[in-house]
């Protein structure tokens, strides 16, 4: 992995905590990090846990107070240099997702460059961190309120956007004036350490970022929990684990941010456009593999064109390629690991013995892939339907009419993304209305974007991401009553 890099110097085989690069953890324990598409050794790292985590912690809140009182425009500078480094450093930044993660070289790069998006969208908001005057309610009184940054801010992430998923928490926390301890996911932790390579290059005073790369996510997540410098976390992976971290920060009353599972139904209507809705469906099923939480999960297609959709579906799909992702013409990369692989396969198994008909894919083809599959005769039965497949697997359930769609679409726990194709407008207004999501796609397979609020109702989580709204995750406000005037 090194001699592929043009700047080696952004792969240290170390933790970044409290402003120093530790080669060792105090465990003396070490783990390696392998590459899902060939299982070669990229790393071995420390694996840094408890002890690390909490030195972090106070390093960022012993820093954090002087950042708070630095201006929005000296923030905004720091972090439009860290963007600026990441889009110099985006082949580099883009070789080390596809080696650790998998997928291919040219959608590793789209992953830099979104994540970058967020820290230049975040860095000309910290200027624009706006409070409030508002008419008083007596004679002798002025009300103000202030927007303060909340404090040290704890981010787990997940391994399916090493590089996205920390740079749009790091990018608000740090915009407002807040510090932050980070623990990415143990399958893929170069890339934040990448990251905070680039945020040290970029002037970021040291103590403000730690990236604490180790094995024990339970107790990491605990003593970020439990500390109580620590004023918020921000977690982006499974609602199993977020409501572990939702009930460990409840002892403190801790702020949460959470961005969790998805069961995201993608519909396609009898007046829509069905090239388009093919197209769309294909961004929305196999991005990233169909490892995303906005991936489309179930898609219902109604019975008019039901037959069309499934056979055009099944050729675009039949054409996708699965493989390494730095080989050429490679569309899908690896599954992640042996349980993400044999959660697929089972759901693939479940699906055909209760009558579901593979139309293309459907057998794993060696090492951690699994090929484009399509599955025609999905039903409400099948374990498909209820759980998120988070592989490349599309079942299309057939449907009748439009109360019966959006029954079947909100009958989940989950409520982060949902898709949908019509051209009616009435049609377009009312099912956007009715579906119990905190966001819609209608039209389009591909609604992610700096400049809209990221994320999800109901057990999907709660917060948001990106947009101007994104910032208040990481804010508190703060009520003035000036009164004798
Ligand atoms: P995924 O299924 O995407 O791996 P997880 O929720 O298991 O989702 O993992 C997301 C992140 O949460 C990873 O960084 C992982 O190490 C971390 N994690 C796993 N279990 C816990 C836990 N009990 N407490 C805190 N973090 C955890």
């Amino acid at each position: 992995l090194l001699s592929r890099l043009k700047d080696p110097t952004l792969l240290p085989a170390a933790g970044y905590v409290a402003g120093v690069w530790q080669t060792s953890a105090a465990t003396g324990a070490q783990f390696t990090v392998t590459n899902p598409s060939t299982g070669a050794v990229l790393a071995e790292l420390p694996d840094m846990g408890v002890a690390e985590t909490h030195a972090a912690i106070a390093a960022a809140h012993a820093a954090q107070a002087d950042w708070a009182a630095h201006t929005g425009k000296e923030r905004a500078a720091v972090l439009r240099r860290l963007f600026d480094l990441m889009m110099a450093n985006a082949d580099d930044l883009a070789i080390i997702i596809t080696a650790e993660m998998g997928k291919p070289l040219a959608e590793a790069r789209g992953e830099v460059v979104y994540g970058a998006a967020y820290v230049e969208w975040f860095a000309e908001e910290a200027k624009r961190i706006y409070g409030d005057v508002m008419p008083g309610h007596q004679r002798d009184k002025r009300l103000l309120v202030l927007k303060q940054p909340v404090g040290v801010v704890g981010a787990i992430t997940p391994w399916n956007f090493p590089n996205a998923m920390l740079a749009r928490k790091m990018a608000p926390a740090l915009a407002v004036g807040c510090a932050m301890v980070a623990k990415p996911a143990e399958q893929t932790p170069l890339s934040a350490l990448a990251l905070a390579v680039l945020a040290e290059r970029a002037g970021l005073p040291a103590g403000l970022l730690s990236v604490i790369p180790g094995t024990d996510g339970p107790g990491i997540g605990r003593e970020m929990c439990a500390n109580p410098l620590m004023r918020k976390l921000t977690f982006t992976g499974s609602t199993e684990v977020g409501r572990i971290l939702l009930r460990q920060g409840a002892d403190q009353v801790m702020k949460m941010s959470m961005e969790l599972g998805g069961n995201a139904p993608f519909i396609v209507f009898d007046d829509a456009d069905l090239d388009a809705a093919v197209e769309g469906a294909m961004i929305a099923k196999f991005r990233n593999n169909g490892q995303t939480c906005v991936c489309a999960n179930r898609i219902y297609v109604q019975a008019g064109v039901y037959d069309a959709f499934a056979a055009k579906l099944a050729t675009a799909v039949a054409a996708l390629t699965t493989g390494d992702g730095f080989a050429e013409g490679v569309a899908l990369g690896p599954m992640i690991d042996a349980d993400a692989l044999a959660k697929v396969q089972a759901h693939v198994s479940d699906a055909t013995a209760l009558g579901a008909e593979v139309l293309t894919g459907g057998t794993a083809s060696g090492g951690l892939f699994f090929p484009a599959t399509v599955l025609k005769g999905a039903t409400p039965a099948m374990r498909l339907a209820r759980e998120e497949t988070f592989g490349p697997v599309a079942p299309l359930f057939r449907f009748e009419t439009v109360e019966e769609v959006i029954r079947l679409a909100n009958e989940t726990e989950f409520g982060l993304a949902s898709y949908f194709y019509a051209r009616d407008m009435a049609r377009v207004w009312r099912v956007a209305e009715a579906l119990d999501y905190g966001m819609v796609g209608i039209n389009t397979g591909q609604i992610s974007t700096e400049t809209a609020p990221f994320g999800g109702v109901k057990q999907s989580g709660q917060g948001r991401e990106g947009s101007r709204y994104g910032a208040d995750d990481y804010l508190e406000l703060k009520y003035l009553c000036l009164g004798g005037i």
